[in-house]
């Protein structure tokens, strides 16, 4: 079973009729980047830069040197491949010791991701500079967490300008043109995303926040861990949106959250119009398995049908039957 997974991994992530799915790896250090290159992973598809922060308890932020040399160690495993690496999504459960002062009572709906950037202006600051110079050596896309307004990415996108007129100022070698992105894991995005669009190269689906924000459960907390379903009818169609919107305005279009690790999730999300997902290293084969079993066609009759349903449990049972005809 192990050399047959081992066997897939070197086999093209193509569904049955031929259409081409780019999966990439989510990873949060570098022995998980590397672990992907040798899965084959076709790039790095999300890159939670703040666990690097978090390792070891570090009281002091990493300096701009540090990450520059991370970063370019991740760029370097891909030499040809997309590495999407996301800025600091600290905050709520993921905070560093000096933030956590200040206690909040509702922190997942507080001072978190780029929110907390925005307000700590020289560790975005930092992380960005590292960022822009580590670009010169790969494929770098920047991507930035936890937006609800075009407000907000304004005011992102001109501290990467500021950035930049630094870097250059100071003679500082670095890449200009790094595609910018951001996920989309609040209601918010995915109803503002045709605004959004404008301002940004790509869009990543974060369906784990996406699921705690839209249903309103803490996607930590086992008392509710029963309400918290990504297969869900409001989640599917935020999702399918977000698809449409991708589409008409021309923005590239992945999703990172655990839904694309869900097996019987990968037909539909394909047939909602997907076409690159990014998964843990330890998912790739499994989730390529699936890839190479879906026929698009057919994938495309089974999201109709999920979406005249109405039931979770009708959903999920449309899902498993189409894994036992496909398996
Ligand atoms: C998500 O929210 O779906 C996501 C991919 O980001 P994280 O799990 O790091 O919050
Ligand atoms: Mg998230």
């Amino acid at each position: 079973n192990t050399e047959y997974y081992e066997h897939l991994s070197e086999e093209p992530s193509i569904t049955k009729d031929g259409v081409r799915i780019t999966l990439r790896a989510n990873a949060q250090t570098l022995a998980d980047a590397i672990i992907a290159a040798q899965m084959h992973a076709e790039g790095i598809g999300l890159f939670r830069s703040e666990f690097v922060f978090l390792a070891q308890e570090r009281k002091i932020p990493l300096s701009e040197e540090d990450q520059f040399h991370l970063y370019k160690s991740i760029l370097e495993v891909f030499p040809t491949e997309d590495v999407v690496i996301r800025t600091l999504d600290l905050g709520a459960d993921k905070s560093l010791p000096q933030f956590t002062l200040y206690q909040e009572s509702n922190p997942l709906l507080g001072w978190r991701a780029t929110r907390l950037c925005l307000a700590e202006k020289e560790l975005f600051t930092n992380q960005l500079r590292a960022l822009y110079r580590a670009a010169l050596y790969g494929n770098l896309k920047i991507m930035f967490p936890f937006i609800s307004s075009e407000s907000e990415l304004r005011e992102v996108l001109e501290i990467t300008r500021k950035v930049q007129d630094s870097l250059e100022k100071e003679q500082i070698p670095f890449k200009k043109n790094v595609p910018i992105g951001i996920m989309i894991e609040t209601p918010s995005a995915v109803l503002i995303s045709e605004q959004l669009a404008h301002f940004v190269d790509f869009f990543s689906i974060g369906t784990n926040d996406l699921t705690q924000y839209t249903l309103a459960v803490d996607r930590d907390n086992p008392k509710v861990a029963h309400y918290y379903k990504p297969i869900h009818k409001s989640i599917l169609k935020l999702i399918q949106m977000t698809i449409d919107e991708a589409r008409i305005s021309k923005t590239n279009l992945s999703l990172c959250g655990e839904l694309a690790t869900d097996l019987i999730a990968v037909p539909l999300l394909l047939g909602m119009g997907l076409r690159e997902l990014s998964v843990n290293p330890a998912s790739l084969s499994h989730v390529k398995e699936v890839i190479r079993l879906t026929e698009i066609k057919e994938a495309k009759l089974l999201a109709d049908n999920v979406f005249k349903t109405t039931r979770t449990s009708e959903i999920v049972e449309l899902l498993k039957e189409y894994r036992e005809k496909i398996f």
